[in-house]
Parts: structure tokens; sequence; C-alpha cells
């Protein structure tokens, strides 16, 4: 469960990026978080990762409380996230299947292991016979499910999403977000940070909206 109480943010610019900010997502669940650019959705999950500080409030996550969390165990609390961003963030001179294998060996996962995973993933993502393509010879939409094989090989509770269908099509964005619904059918809790009124209007179902730093709504659409 991740807890977001009363929660501001101001950057040392005096930018009040987030004011009084109270969020419950419960395990499990879809979200999205809508908002323009720069009402704070993008600072919201910085936040839940630990790259930002609260300037006041509290973020609870699976009963740990995030400014008590010291930093050297910062590592190991992120491995409860898969993170997925507008623009993929592949690395370039590795094939797809190097690509998922790597967050593999980042938390040092054995070669059998990646193995045995990284196949699995990729077809979770439908991408099995891709698995030697380097990224710039695959469109968008199968860059964004390669990096979705990534935030998810590791098994993490939480993926959270920021502007995944940000640099898609509108067919691409759909089958993304389509992807997104099963990885959450198969219980992973899913946070999608969306500017798209089109996306949100198709999908339905939890919407958080941002204004300016300020929640305005939490509603079931
Ligand atoms: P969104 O993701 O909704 O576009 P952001 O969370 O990126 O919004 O930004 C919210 C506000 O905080 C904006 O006014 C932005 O300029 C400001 N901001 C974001 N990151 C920083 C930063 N690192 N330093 C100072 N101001 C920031
Ligand atoms: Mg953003």
């Amino acid at each position: 469960m991740i807890e977001i109480l009363d929660v501001c943010k101001a950057y040392e610019s005096g930018n009040r990026a987030l004011r009084d900010i109270n969020i419950t997502i419960e395990d499990g669940e879809f979200v999205f978080i809508m908002g323009r650019s720069g009402s704070g959705k993008t600072t919201l999950l910085r936040l839940l990762i630990k790259e930002e500080e609260p300037s006041s409030g509290e973020i609870i996550v699976n009963g740990m409380e995030l400014h008590r969390m010291r930093r050297r165990q910062v590592p190991r609390y992120r491995r409860n996230f898969g993170i997925v961003f507008q623009d993929f963030r592949l690395l370039k001179d590795r094939n797809v299947f190097e690509n998922v294998a790597f967050a593999q060996r980042v938390v040092g996962a054995s070669s059998r292991a990646i193995r045995e995973s990284v196949p699995e993933m990729l077809k979770l993502v439908g991408l099995s016979s891709k698995y030697k393509s380097l990224p710039q010879h695959l469109s968008g939409g199968e860059q964004q499910r390669v990096a979705i094989a990534r935030a998810l090989v590791n098994q993490p509770e939480i993926l959270l999403a920021d502007e995944p269908t940000g640099n898609l099509d509108h067919q691409n964005a759909v089958e993304i977000m389509d992807l997104l619904w099963d990885i959450n059918q198969m219980g992973t809790t899913v946070v999608v940070v969306t500017h798209s009124q089109e996306i949100v209007e198709q999908m339905g179902g939890r919407v958080i909206t941002l204004d300016r730093g300020r929640m305005v709504s939490d509603e079931i659409r």
C-alpha cells in the first residue's frame, strides 16, 4: 500500500510543485495520475522512489516510512518499483535481450535466472522474436515494450509509468495501455502518469487529477 499524507514539495528554486497531497493506493490497483504539464506528476513519482524528499508531510510504502529510511536502504527499497519513462531510456548499444538482462545483472541475478526470466518477460510483452534486435531497429511501441519488460523482470510490486505513451501514435499508445492493464491483472500495482484525456477516457478506472500542484479530484470513471 502507498500512503501519501499531507505532502508538500517545494524545490529549492521556490517552485511549489506539490501542495497538501493525500493519496492512498491499495495493492493491486490501477491508477491514473492526470494533469497538465507542470502540475507535479513527475515530482510525485520521484518522491515515491525517494529521488526527492517532501518538504512536509510523509510517505509510507508497505508500512515503511520513507523519511526514516537510511540512505543505504534506498537501493533495496527501490526494488519495490519498476519504472517506465516517456523516452524509453534503453541502452542503445545493447540488444533487446541485454537491455532486459541488464536490470537483473544490476541486482546480481545468476546467469541461469537471467536465461529463464528474460525470455519469459519478452514473451509477456510480445517481443520474443526480436530478442537480438538493437533498439534503433525497433518501432517506438516496441521500444516501450522492451522498457516494460526491463521494468518488470525483477518482479516489482509496483509499476510506475511516467507518460509511457507520450512518444507513441494512437494505435501504439492503446496497445501499450492494454499491456499495462494485463500486467495489472496479473497482480502488479500500476500507476500511470499521463496528460492524455483520450487515453484516460478510453480506459476508465481511478483517475487522480493534479492542477498546479494541488489534487483537484480523485474519482472512478
Ligand atoms: P509534470 O510532471 O506534471 O509536468 P513536474 O513534477 O515535472 O510536473 O513539475 C512540477 C513543477 O515543479 C513545475 O513548475 C516544474 O518547473 C517544477 N520542477 C520540477 N522539477 C524541478 C527541479 N528539479 N527543480 C526545480 N523545479 C522543478
Ligand atoms: Mg512530468
